[in-house]
């Protein structure tokens, strides 16, 4: 048997064979492979060079045609990103430009780059509403079928034939019907009425009843067959001045005024005994509120952060109109044997600004240090509204944290009953997860009933 010899790094044990020594130069393949991977580092540092694709253009339909093109990747090329980012740049688009980015995403569509020019088409709709009453028959032939929002402009002839092909067409009934809510004119809420009074024979092979397609699309079926909205508009957004998160950056370029958000006060969830905080306090007379009726000067939306990340969390308001703890929250099964101070790490994060909201100990002394990072935090709500649907399209990354406007649903929508009324509760607003905390995930929802003048906080973790 051939002796081993010990490699020649310092501080090594690794016995190695002469002859892997003679080709090392006395090295075990660790520590070889290690001083290769070094040695590739220092190369890459040493020749990586800043790539501007940006440099010298002014123009936001070339920036955008950059800013979606794919890229590949190259260790030593280091891309710079744009000033601004893709929000921004297409909310920068004027209507000729918008008209310009539809033509590309339809060339890209009939070329090999189907993806890219939906995704083209989704923001354009999204962020401008931009209508592709003329472009949906060719998605349609092309057996494009979602993301659904981009077939709400859909002509009335197109609809007549979506609701033909509902009966036929099993493969995409379920993406047909999604399209068919995003449409919801008088014709389609008068087919889901029907498809409600008589269920029809296909209706037994989805997972839901036809009708319940319509949450998806932000509105519903009344008792007697009318839409109704289930979120408010016009819609705005809010973000944190100076933050570093996609929403905080947005900022840069808005006008805005200051809103309270995330405010604890010194009433405790009698679940869990966190703080309760004013997610969202907006007076009644904003304009974002113009559709929405409420009793008192200030709606104002409390929760328990923690609490409300396992239930919806339903709040009352008191004679004088502060928000209290509701008699009909039902406490989850399973919430009490979880372990509050964990749970609460674990979904606010070390390093958060209310990183002790959950736990137990120190109630005051905590709530002062809560109050005392709160106020070096500023959020502005913007003056000027955007589209219903900014927000709506969680994927696509867009600036979340809206009042009024279509949810950004994680998951699939998820609209709580009012538990007082029974009335399906209208969306508000919503805050992104990355607002309250350093990398944080999902979306806080707010919730209204008017007649009852209760709020309602539910969360979507992505
Ligand atoms: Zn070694
Ligand atoms: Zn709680
Ligand atoms: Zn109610």
């Amino acid at each position: 048997m051939t002796e081993r010899i010990p490699c020649v790094s310092e501080g090594c044990d690794n016995m190695i064979l002469p002859a892997t020594a003679a080709k090392t130069g006395g090295y075990c393949m660790p520590c070889k492979q290690e001083m290769e991977r070094e040695a590739h580092q220092r190369y890459i540092e040493a020749n990586r060079r800043d790539v501007d694709l940006y440099e010298g253009i002014t123009d936001a339909v070339q920036i955008l045609k950059i800013m979606h093109e794919p890229r590949t990747y190259n260790e030593l090329i280091r891309y710079v990103p744009y000033k601004y980012s893709m929000e921004q740049v297409y909310l920068s688009l004027s209507g000729e430009q918008q008209h310009e980015m539809k033509l590309y995403a339809m060339d890209l569509i009939r070329s090999d780059d189907e993806d890219g020019g939906k995704d083209i088409l989704l923001y354009l709709v999204c962020y401008h509403d931009l209508p592709l009453t003329a472009e949906i028959p060719e998605l349609l032939e092309r057996d494009i079928v979602y993301p659904a929002v981009l077939f709400k402009s859909a002509s009335g002839e197109t609809r007549n034939h979506l609701i033909q092909q509902v009966n036929n067409d099993e493969g995409n009934r379920n993406h047909l019907l999604m399209m068919l809510a995003y449409i919801g004119d008088e014709t389609v809420v008068q087919q889901f009425w029907q498809w409600k009074q008589s269920a029809p024979d296909w209706a037994s092979e989805l997972y839901v009843a036809p009708e319940c397609y319509t949450l998806q699309a932000g509105w519903e079926l009344t008792e007697d067959g009318q839409r109704r909205e289930l979120f408010i508009t016009p819609s705005y957004s809010m973000y944190e001045v100076g933050g570093s998160d996609v929403a905080g950056s947005q900022s840069k370029n808005l006008d805005g005024v200051p809103i309270s958000l995330l405010v604890p006060n010194s009433n405790f969830c009698p679940w869990c005994g966190s703080s309760l905080i004013s997610l969202m306090n907006l007076h009644v007379k904003h304009p974002a509120l113009q559709s929405v009726d409420w009793k008192f000067p200030q709606l104002d939306v409390q929760t328990c952060l923690v609490c409300s990340s396992y239930s919806v969390v339903y709040m009352e308001m008191d004679a004088e109109g502060n928000a209290i703890w509701s008699k009909h929250n039902v406490k989850p099964d399973g919430l009490g044997d979880i372990d509050v101070e964990e749970m609460s790490v674990d979904i606010l994060g070390i390093g958060s600004s209310v990183l002790e909201v959950g736990s137990f100990a120190g109630a005051g002394e905590r709530l002062a240090g809560i109050q005392q990072q709160v106020q070096h935090r500023l959020f502005h709500i913007a003056t000027e509204p955007r589209q219903p649907f900014h927000g709506s399209e969680w994927d696509m990354e867009p600036s979340l944290s809206q009042v009024g406007g279509h949810p950004g649903w994680v998951q699939d929508a998820d609209y709580p009953a009012c538990p007082a009324c029974s009335a399906t509760m209208k969306a508000i607003g919503q805050l992104d997860g990355e607002m309250l905390q350093e990398n944080g995930e999902g979306v806080y929802y707010m919730f209204a009933c008017e007649p009852c003048q209760m709020t309602a906080v539910s969360y979507q973790q992505s």
